[in-house]
């Protein structure tokens, strides 16, 4: 076995204990220092973040939140880039307490896709709008193993439906070997996305009782083994529920700091997923350690000010209300209109089949329309990926905050191209206030630069980006 293997990443549970009991509990001085800090955009360490945790104070809180609001502001404008996921398979050989598709789960359909059935599916979200798709799939595959990945990434870029195509195709599959890695980046995808769960090694033993999941070590590697592999763009995440929130964030902050410090660049997304109710599950129903919602946005906001510069994904297992309050926080990346059942997107969502229950049923056009009324763009770019602006070229770029030149007038054209293709007149109508509004907002080069992009989309040309 490889060295590399062996590795580990260092996530120091004593440090965290140490770090949580020290922290003040009411320390308003403390806190809008922290914040003073956050605004300066360079991000924040453990301690302080140690300090922002038990804010509960309205008054301190209402601080936080307009902080994290300012800094998403300043870093994204007001754009939410949105995707959706794409369940190949539920076959998995795991047995997570917290999952409908653990293995043991004899309740569940089981079913992997086809590639004639990935490509519809595929073109039914061709169909509603979309151009990103994250691909997910149990941990265990038909009889061509990881070859069905490799297969299903190509099929889904090969498919196409009108003027449409899906233009990036982002994976959360199991952790994978240095040379599968090294294929799945040769097959083009764009972020290798895995969550660690709970950072905690305990819990962790507690809710993993089969598979090779069971393996801490192997799963929090991952990231190590995919970044050698080349793939630049990498998503974490905590499944909030299992254990206290506040361990798990400092856990993602040591997890973080160990990506930095060995390739000089950090994660490119942060998940948050909470748990939700899955079919054979009791501990989905009832997490052990329950994240309110308002626990939750102060999440966002602490992530959003920990790390400025890193995407934050909500998912549709969050209620439209909520995730209205939260895209103000922090999130840049949002899915719309998803099924977490193989063949969801044909078939219908079929809750014997799918992984989890969702929070938000609806469709593509209806969050749109909701989230342009909202003031927010939605973008539907990938430019940054196709241009090979990943990983630390991306970071060079968007510190300094050249970044928004770029993404502000490729979220308008590949918004614009939604509104001409997909958008009913309804969602037309909101959009295209909301873009001329947008260009008001911008200085004269990028209006100039977004003004030009918008004609040509207008014209008929489409996948126009800078
Ligand atoms: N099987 C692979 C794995 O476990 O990493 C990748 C896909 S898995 C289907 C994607 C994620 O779904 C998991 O990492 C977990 O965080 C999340 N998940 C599982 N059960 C869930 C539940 N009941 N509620 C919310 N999210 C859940
Ligand atoms: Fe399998 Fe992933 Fe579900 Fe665990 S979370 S049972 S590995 S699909």
């Amino acid at each position: 076995m490889s060295t590399q293997y062996e590795q580990t990443v260092p996530i120091r549970e004593d440090e965290i204990s140490q770090i949580l009991a020290a922290a003040p509990v009411r320390d308003a001085v403390r806190v809008r220092e922290v914040l003073a800090k956050a605004r300066k955009l360079k991000g924040l360490d453990m301690l302080d973040v140690a300090a922002l945790m038990p804010v509960s104070d309205p008054e301190l809180l209402a601080e936080l939140f307009i902080t994290a609001r300012e800094v998403k502001e300043q870093i994204y404008g007001r754009r939410l880039v949105l995707f959706a996921p794409l369940y190949i398979s539920n076959l998995c050989s795991n047995e997570c307490l917290y999952c409908a598709f653990r293995a043991r789960n004899s309740e569940l359909k089981r079913r992997a896709l086809t590639q004639e059935e990935i490509a519809r599916e595929i073109k039914s979200l061709i169909e509603q709008g979309h151009k990103r798709v994250l691909l997910v799939s149990g941990e265990s595959y038909p009889q061509e193993g990881f070859g069905y990945i490799l297969r299903s990434v190509d099929t889904i870029y090969a498919t196409r439906s009108g003027n449409g195509e899906v233009r990036r195709v982002n994976v959360n599959i199991a952790p994978l070997t240095l040379d599968e890695f090294r294929e799945l980046k040769q097959a083009k995808i764009g972020t290798y996305q895995l969550f660690q769960e709970t950072y905690h090694h305990e819990t962790y033993s507690r809710v993993h009782l089969g598979g090779k999941k069971r393996d801490y070590n192997w799963r929090i590697t991952a990231m190590d083994r995919a970044m050698e592999a080349g793939i630049d763009d990498v998503g974490i995440g905590v499944l909030f529920g299992l254990c206290d929130y506040r361990f798990e964030i400092l856990a993602l902050m040591q997890h973080i700091q160990h990506l930095e410090r060995k390739f000089g660049v950090g994660p490119h997304t942060i998940s948050v997923p909470r748990l939700e109710p899955a079919s054979g599950s009791d501990i989905a129903s009832q997490p052990p350690a329950a994240v309110s919602d308002l626990d939750f946005r102060k999440i966002v906001a602490i992530l959003r000010l920990a790390v400025p510069y890193t995407g934050i994904i909500m998912s549709t297992r969050e209620g439209p209300t909520l995730r209205r309050e939260t895209f103000a926080l922090g999130v840049s990346q949002i899915s719309a209109g998803s099924r977490t059942n193989p063949g969801g997107y044909c078939e219908d969502e079929d809750f014997e089949a799918s992984q989890f229950s969702l929070g938000d049923h609806r469709m593509l056009d209806e969050v749109i329309r909701d989230v342009a009324s909202l003031g927010y763009i939605p973008s539907f770019c990938t430019a940054c990926y196709r241009l090979g602006r990943t990983g630390a070229d991306f970071m060079d770029l968007a510190k300094p905050g050249e970044i928004k030149s770029h993404c502000d007038p490729n979220a308008l054209s590949t918004f614009q191209e939604y509104l001409i293709d997909y958008a009913s007149a309804e969602t037309r109508q909101v959009g295209e206030k909301l873009i001329s509004l947008s260009l008001d907002r911008m200085n004269p080069k990028d209006r100039a630069r977004s003004e030009g992009m918008l004609a040509k989309v207008r014209e008929g040309k489409r996948d126009v980006f800078c």
